[in-house]
C-alpha cells in the first residue's frame, strides 16, 4: 500500500468508455481491467452472430463511409448483453477511483486503520479497539 495515487473518477470511466479495461489500467488494476476485457469478449458469445457482423461492418463503415454509415442502424437489443457488461466494467472503474481516492485523503490525513479488521483505530492507543488486534507491530504502516 505504498504507493497510492489520487485518480481522476471520470477519466476512469472516460477510458473504460473508449475501450473495455483501460480505464483499470489508469487505475493499475491490472487484473481487473483484463478481467473486464475477458468478460466483455465473453458476452460476446450472447450475442447473435448477425449482429455481431452487423456491428463489425457498421463500425467499418463509420471508418470508411462515414455518410453511408448514418442511415445503418445497430442491432441494439441483441447487443445488450456487451453493453451491460462495458457498462457495469464503466461503473466499477469510477467506484475503484474514487475508493483510491478516499484511500489517498485518509493517509493524508493520518488516519490508522486496524491491519485485521480494518476499522479506523485512535491515534492515542496501540491496540485496535474494535477486534482487540495488539498494534505495536504495526506502528510503521
Ligand atoms: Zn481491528
Amino acid at each position: 500500500m505504498a504507493q497510492v495515487r489520487r485518480r481522476r473518477p471520470w477519466i476512469a470511466a472516460v477510458l473504460g468508455f473508449i475501450f473495455t479495461g483501460v480505464g483499470h489500467i489508469y487505475l493499475r488494476r491490472w487484473l481487473r481491467g483484463a478481467a473486464w476485457f475477458m468478460a466483455a469478449l465473453a458476452s460476446s458469445f450472447f450475442v447473435p452472430e448477425a449482429a455481431v457482423e452487423a456491428t463489425t461492418q457498421a463500425a467499418t463503415t463509420a471508418f470508411t463511409n462515414p455518410q453511408a454509415a448514418q442511415s445503418m442502424t445497430l442491432p441494439i437489443k441483441e447487443l445488450l448483453p456487451i453493453y451491460a457488461v462495458i457498462t457495469a466494467s464503466i461503473i466499477d472503474a469510477y467506484i475503484i477511483a474514487k475508493m483510491n481516492n478516499q484511500l489517498v485523503e485518509e493517509i493524508e490525513q493520518g488516519v490508522r486503520r486496524c491491519p485485521s479488521c480494518a476499522k479506523k483505530i485512535d491515534d492515542s492507543v496501540n491496540f485496535c479497539q474494535w477486534c482487540g488486534t495488539d498494534l505495536d507491530d504495526d506502528l510503521t504502516l
